[in-house]
């Protein structure tokens, strides 16, 4: 063992590191991933789930003596929970338990957690997969409608065997999902993904199940409002595996960047062949809403995700104050009217700024367009949210403002936009 090493790690760390629990493979086990993180090392990890408890757990590392200590940490936490808690164990509940690690080496607890995460999903593969087969009456690909009424179960006129399997494949996919709704704007900038992120974290904090999606292919920010830099997607028998923040499920071509600063210069059938894998490929399971981060405009890649998706739920329009913010918000109407898309309301960003010492609420910019183009186009207005620092603060310390700062005027009018989209629930199975 190095000592230059273990001298640096905790007592709790060492003594894991020393005497790793739970090392070696088990037999029987009904879930196994094997993951190579960016470093080189390989961690495996095996687990025994008995009526959804993680009743054993183990793991191999070819790493150093802080993955060693990761990884027995890692079984630890994830004996006796739910498979669903155990996929929940944490990158930061690793490190935690394990009092910390030396900073060159914290990434073993992320290489651990998502071993462990990997192998959880592992064991809900097969269980759904076993559960499908018991499902013969209905459509082999989803089993969620019966074969005769399936839509996606008909070869379209002239569609090549490709096509046919990628529709059928996005159709089980999606009819798993309760609500898709799509976050849109006229331009960038004016806190699209700030709302997106935000009503998809109040969603959880209501019990429902979510995924986050985000189709900003030029500016995937979804991740840093997360928290979330640096994760991986993983991917588990040809899915993509969304990355879970507590209950909420999200992928964002972030987190395919190696670098943030990494410029994505693509042309439009790259982008729309990347948007048909996110919703195609990802293993999403069951949600009560998927909530999609479109890229700002009316161009290609919204058109993409509507006609991808085919029967969108709701947009959530998000725009600012201004007079001249009205157009755009009046093209984004008429798109979703073209693409029979129904808009759930007009939000408008940055309204007013509520001084937090005073409470005076300043105009900085002219207010009130946003109510005036939603009358006038005969859509709902969802609510008019201040110019709030704590909000530019939480996402850039990736923490959705409904979370910190529940009580201030931002996040009240946001529940407008949560009640509206919540209203629309319809739960999947
Ligand atoms: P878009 O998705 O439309 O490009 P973002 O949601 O990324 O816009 O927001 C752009 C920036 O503005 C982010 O730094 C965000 O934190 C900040 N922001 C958004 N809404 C507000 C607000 N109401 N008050 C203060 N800052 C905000």
């Amino acid at each position: 063992m190095d000592t230059s090493e273990t001298g640096s790690l905790s007592p709790q760390a060492l003594d894991h590191a020393e005497n790793p629990r739970n090392i070696g493979p088990i037999d029987p086990h009904n879930g196994h991933a094997r993951v190579t993180g960016p470093c080189g090392e390989t961690m495996e990890f095996w687990i025994l789930v008995e009526r959804d408890k993680v009743e054993e757990a183990s793991f191999t590392t070819t790493g150093c003596d802080s993955s060693r200590a990761c990884g027995s940490m890692a079984t630890c936490l994830a004996k006796s929970k739910t498979v669903e808690d155990a996929t929940r164990v944490g990158h930061a509940d690793i490190l935690s338990a394990l009092g910390g690690l030396p900073p060159d080496t914290e990434h073993c607890a992320l290489l651990a957690a998502n071993t462990l995460k990997a192998a959880c999903r592992d064991f809900l593969a097969r269980r759904d997969t076993k559960m499908g087969e018991e499902r013969s009456m209905k459509d082999p690909d989803c089993g969620s409608c019966e074969k005769s009424q399936c839509p996606a179960f008909e070869r379209e006129k002239g569609e090549s065997d490709r096509d046919f399997a990628d529709r059928r494949q996005l159709h089980s996919r999606l009819c798993r999902v309760g609500r898709k709704i799509l976050v849109m704007s006229g331009k960038g900038g004016v806190g699209k993904s700030t709302v997106a992120v935000n009503l998809a974290m109040a969603l959880t904090m209501a019990g429902k199940r979510v995924g986050l999606l985000d189709v900003d292919i030029h500016g995937p920010s979804i991740p840093t409002m997360l928290g979330l830099e640096g994760e991986q997607v993983l991917t588990h028998m040809d899915e993509l595996v969304p990355v879970e923040i507590g209950p909420l499920k999200v992928l964002s071509l972030g987190f395919f960047l190696r670098n943030q600063d990494d410029a994505v210069i693509w042309r439009g059938p790259m982008k729309m062949g990347v948007i048909k894998q996110f919703l195609k490929d990802a293993d999403w399971g069951d949600l009560d809403f998927l909530i999609i981060d479109s890229p700002p405009g009316t161009g290609d890649e919204p058109l993409s995700v509507c006609q991808l998706i085919g029967d969108l739920d709701g947009a959530v329009i998000v725009t600012t104050p201004q007079k001249v913010a009205a157009v755009d918000v009046r093209k984004s109407v008429m798109f979703c009217k073209q693409l029979r898309v129904p808009v759930v309301g007009v939000v408008e960003n940055m309204s007013g700024f509520v001084c937090p010492k005073c409470g005076e609420a300043t105009q900085i910019l002219r207010s009130g367009g946003g109510m005036k183009i939603a009358e006038d186009m005969n859509v709902p207005f969802l609510g008019a949210i201040p110019i709030d620092p704590a909000i530019a603060e939480s996402g850039d310390d990736g923490r959705a403002f409904v979370h910190s700062h529940a009580e201030s005027p931002a996040a009240r009018a946001m529940r407008g936009v949560v009640d509206a989209v919540a209203a629309l629930d319809r739960r999947t199975q």
